[in-house]
């Protein structure tokens, strides 16, 4: 019996070849392989739709080298395949580009793509996308975890924030030529990669509690606006939740056990990682200032206004 499938762990009750439809991936239609470099690639899409989630499919080809065996590819490619890139993630170095350069190539921490910030026609590129870059440590976003293993890393040369005399954080801006350019990297490879926009995050957004970047300052909503870029919330969507409430109606419930618990449960089924107990706690805190930079950048307090409420609101509709 060859089939080995994750699923099928479990002894068949009957023996005998699977009743699959395994013959006509034979006579299929191959893509072509081309040879550069020595270095094979193959430019047409190999995935199919209907047992991948995601599916758009080509680029080089790895193989192992046995000696005194051949590698044959008279069977490639298998259907059944998708992309290990699911997610992509934004940061700033909070370093100047120098600095950026090297902590990124040379210490324990490092990205796929770094964008500097002088303003030429260049992007770094440090990491294989086939392989792991370590950008984003200790992570969670809805069902998933550990998002190295699934992710694009793009750190951008940005100096982060400066804490001012009451403690607030103030952020530095990112000038408009590294924008585009993080805006034409970013199409790049979601359109490879076919990586949907509720997996386009924040760093803040996977490790709220430790991470601020890449902060208020990114501009989120301009991304979305001109390039199509990730999500953002329909603003008629967010008018009719605020006019659920009123100023006075909000106030008298804001700190109660069940809106607390709302809120948290909606932060949650957004992606998230809290855990809903009806009292605010650090952690929350930091999810929700997580969230204002993202969604609501003009404050970013941490504590889950009128507006707030209303943004999580629309977007969970959007975006269930
Ligand atoms: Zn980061």
């Amino acid at each position: 019996m060859i089939s080995c499938s994750a699923q099928s762990i479990e002894p068949q009750p009957t023996a005998g070849p699977p009743k699959t439809n395994a013959e006509p991936s034979r006579t299929a239609p191959k893509p072509a392989i081309t040879q550069s470099h020595g270095v094979e690639f193959y430019r047409q899409n190999i995935g199919d739709i209907t047992k991948n989630d995601n599916t758009i499919s080509h680029g080089s080809i790895v193989s192992a080298k046995p000696q005194g065996y051949v590698i044959s590819k008279s069977f490639f490619p298998a259907v059944a395949q998708n992309f290990r890139q699911r997610y992509l993630i934004l940061h700033y170095t909070a370093l100047d580009e120098e600095k950026s350069v090297r902590v990124l190539t040379q210490q324990a921490v490092s990205s796929h793509y770094l964008v500097n910030n002088l303003g030429d026609r260049e992007i770094y590129q440090l990491v294989d996308e086939n392989k792991r870059a370590y950008h984003a440590g200790v992570s969670a976003w809805r069902n998933d975890k550990n998002l190295n293993d699934t992710s694009i890393g793009i750190e951008i040369v940005n100096t982060g924030y400066i804490l001012d005399s009451v403690g607030k954080k103030v952020f530095s801006p990112y000038d408009e030529s590294q924008i585009k350019k993080v805006a034409a990297l970013v199409k790049d490879i979601v359109e490879r990669y076919q990586i949907p926009p509720v997996n386009i995050l924040a760093h803040s957004d996977i490790a709220p509690t430790r991470k601020q970047d890449p902060g208020p300052m990114f501009p989120w909503k301009k991304l979305y606006d001109e390039y199509n870029i990730g999500m953002w919330y329909d603003e008629e969507m967010k008018q009719k939740f605020m006019n659920e409430t009123t100023n006075e109606s909000f106030a008298f419930e804001q700190n109660s056990i069940p809106f607390i618990t709302k809120v948290q449960n909606g932060l949650k089924k957004f992606g998230y990682d809290i855990v809903p107990t009806g009292v605010w706690n650090r952690e929350n805190l930091k999810v929700v200032e997580a969230f204002q930079y993202r969604f609501r950048p003009e404050i970013y307090d941490g504590v889950v206004d009128r507006e707030t409420w209303a943004i999580l609101q629309a977007l969970n509709q959007k975006y269930p």
